[in-house]
């Protein structure tokens, strides 16, 4: 898979053991049988979008070893399927009232959940995401549901081709990191990074992403805009 040669080679450009980085197959719009291929040819970690999706490859997938995240827009109504549908960490936590609901949904059926903080670091309104500043107090406030195993920070970069401006966003990630581990907060490891995407995954690389999420790469290119996604005025999909 060309993808893994270009993790493989940014990488070694930056001195790190390609090891640390594991491939995130964004797998939304893509067919359980395409999805299957791409296990088979070793990979294992897929991440999905929208709840919908998640349904629809649930039983096609079932048999095959993998880990299932979620990417997309968390609503607090859809917590339940997420559950369901077996998705083991959920990236893209920005919001009190979901992570309220995700605790009193796990208590009830007396499970734990992995979760990454997503950060908004383009400051783009049409990104999801906590704002940079507030990232080290939504921390703490979500640090407090025992249920939650905070393992990461998650973002989306920049769409930009200057890459100069795409890396201010990886480097902001990294900065709140290691704001967050010198705070010594319980029940919080900070040990991933969730950055980088096709177009980008090199320089979220060399600043440190220990997960590249990637799609049109591995799959080619999708039929809707990714707005469909990222924005959740459109609800059809
Ligand atoms: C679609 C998506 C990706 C992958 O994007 P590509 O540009 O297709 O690689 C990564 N992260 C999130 C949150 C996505 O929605």
């Amino acid at each position: 898979m060309y993808t893994l040669k270009r993790i493989e080679n940014a990488c070694r450009k930056c001195n790190r053991n390609p090891d640390e980085v594991k491939l995130l197959l964004a797998t939304k719009t893509v067919p359980a049988e395409k999805i299957k291929v791409a296990f088979r040819a070793g990979q294992t970690l897929m991440g999905e979008n929208k709840v919908q999706e998640l349904k629809e490859k649930f039983e096609e997938l079932k048999d095959i070893p993998h880990l299932k995240h979620f990417i997309g827009h968390l609503q607090t109504n859809k917590i339940k399927d997420i559950l369901k549908y077996g998705v083991t960490c959920i990236q893209s936590l920005d919001r009190l009232d979901a992570a309220k609901k995700l605790q009193q949904r796990l208590e009830f059926e007396q499970k734990n959940i992995e979760i990454f903080i997503q950060v908004n670091t383009s400051y783009e309104d049409s990104k999801f995401g906590v704002e940079p500043e507030n990232a080290v107090a939504f921390t703490k406030q979500i640090a407090a549901f025992d249920r939650l195993k905070i393992k990461g920070l998650m973002t989306i970069g920049l769409f930009s081709a200057e890459t100069e401006k795409v890396r201010k966003c990886f480097k902001l990630l990294k900065e709140i990191q290691q704001k967050i581990i010198a705070e010594n907060i319980p029940n919080v490891e900070m040990t991933e990074l969730s950055m980088g995407m096709s177009s980008d995954l090199e320089v979220a690389i060399e600043e440190g992403a220990t997960i590249v999420r990637v799609g049109t790469a591995i799959f080619g290119q999708r039929i809707y805009p990714d707005s469909y996604y990222w924005n959740e005025t459109n609800e059809r999909i």
